[in-house]
């Protein structure tokens, strides 16, 4: 990134200096391809996982020409960038459902693909509030064998689990950068290889092969290239690592009584815990933990000063007051022994005034 300040050239110039800066896109661009087995001429770079998203989820994504999706099909947990359904009319979306445990419901999902028009599917490899691993691969079977496509937001599972885009089945995946230590505001789309995705979101300069007009952010783009790059160089020990420390943190707060943590009976990313207290508010425990210096997120989203219950917990089915007291707790690089144990011992200290209050 400190290289890419430097250089003044544009990447679409073909004088040295944009042949400079052209270079630093490219490598990012190899880095990013290498990191989920695509090919670098497939990797489309955004503005993010938002932007990603939505120029993903299109009715003009397709093999070959002519070929329209008429319908989405989104999981009733993805972020709230495909649940808006990108492209799509509100009437061509529909979400399947998901179980208690957190997962996709194959059963509800095989039933919606056998009626209706031929879908784009749209599957997150993990979800951004349990942690919990979708199986992607199976419903990659069943899309193909219904004639669909499937997109994959993989924001919350790169870099933290091995991804290959061939394996998984995926025909778009979005990634965005800030999840894995790069920079906010820079994401791709990565195609599979026969795939098209034919309707860029806006007309201008033909970068990005006319997938996405508009001078490429080599800053954010160099940046996003690097934090992939040692990413993957780190993912097994790292996961490990994270594995433990996050096995030691919910077996401190299983101790608490009523203590939920969710989707703890399916396979979750190796640094998320979601946990959830009868008489808990989430908002209250957010800002406690930040006065003891530990910064957790409530698992409920906030709006327009109104707090609303989280989507994903309401189609797990924790309804009202139980869904408002969901606390996130995610480990990183950077988490050590010693910040777990100061965790806990925050949580042991609150935890009585904040069940009280
Ligand atoms: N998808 C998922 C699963 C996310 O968690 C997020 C961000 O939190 C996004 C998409 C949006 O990515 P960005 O913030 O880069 O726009």
């Amino acid at each position: 990134m400190t290289a890419a300040w430097d250089l003044i050239g544009n990447p679409s110039s073909v004088h040295a200096e944009g042949r400079q800066a052209r270079r630093l896109v490219e490598d990012a661009r190899s880095s990013i391809a290498r990191a989920v087995g695509a090919s670098p001429a497939n990797v489309v770079f955004t503005s993010g996982g938002t932007e990603a998203n939505a120029l993903a989820l299109s009715p003009g994504a397709g093999r070959g020409s002519g070929f329209a999706m008429q319908r989405l099909v989104v999981s009733a947990i993805e972020h709230a960038s495909v649940m808006s359904g990108g492209r799509f009319t509100r009437d061509a979306i529909s979400a399947a459902a998901v179980d208690p445990s957190g997962l996709i419901n194959l059963e509800g999902l095989r039933g919606m693909l056998a009626v209706g028009p031929t879908p784009l599917v749209s599957l997150m490899l993990a979800n951004n509030e349990t942690g919990a691993v979708q199986p992607v691969v199976e419903v990659a079977a069943m899309v193909h064998a219904a004639g669909g496509l499937l997109h994959v937001d993989a924001v919350q599972a790169f870099g933290k689990m091995p991804m290959d885009i061939t394996r998984l089945g995926a025909d778009l995946v979005t990634l965005s950068a800030h999840k894995i230590g790069g920079p906010k505001g820079v994401g791709a789309v990565v195609l599979a290889d026969p795939l098209s995705a034919r309707e860029p979101l806006w007309y201008g300069g033909g970068q990005e092969k006319g997938r996405r007009a508009g001078t490429e952010n080599v800053v954010g783009i160099a940046g996003f290239g690097a934090a992939a790059a040692a990413a993957m160089r780190d993912l097994e020990p790292d996961a490990k690592r994270l594995r433990g420390l996050k096995d030691r943190l919910e077996t401190g707060l299983r101790e608490s009584p009523g203590m939920v943590i969710v989707a703890d009976r399916v396979a979750r990313l190796p640094n998320t815990t979601l946990f959830l207290v009868p008489g808990l508010k989430a908002e209250t425990a957010v800002i406690a933990f930040d006065l003891e210096g530990i910064a957790v997120s409530s698992g409920s989203a906030c709006s327009s000063g109104k707090v609303q219950s989280s989507h994903v917990l309401e189609a797990m089915g924790f309804g009202g007051a139980l869904a408002q007291g969901a606390v996130r707790l995610s480990l990183g690089w950077s988490t050590t022994d010693a910040d777990i144990e100061r965790c806990l011992e925050a949580w042991r200290k609150l935890r009585v005034s904040l069940l009280r209050g």
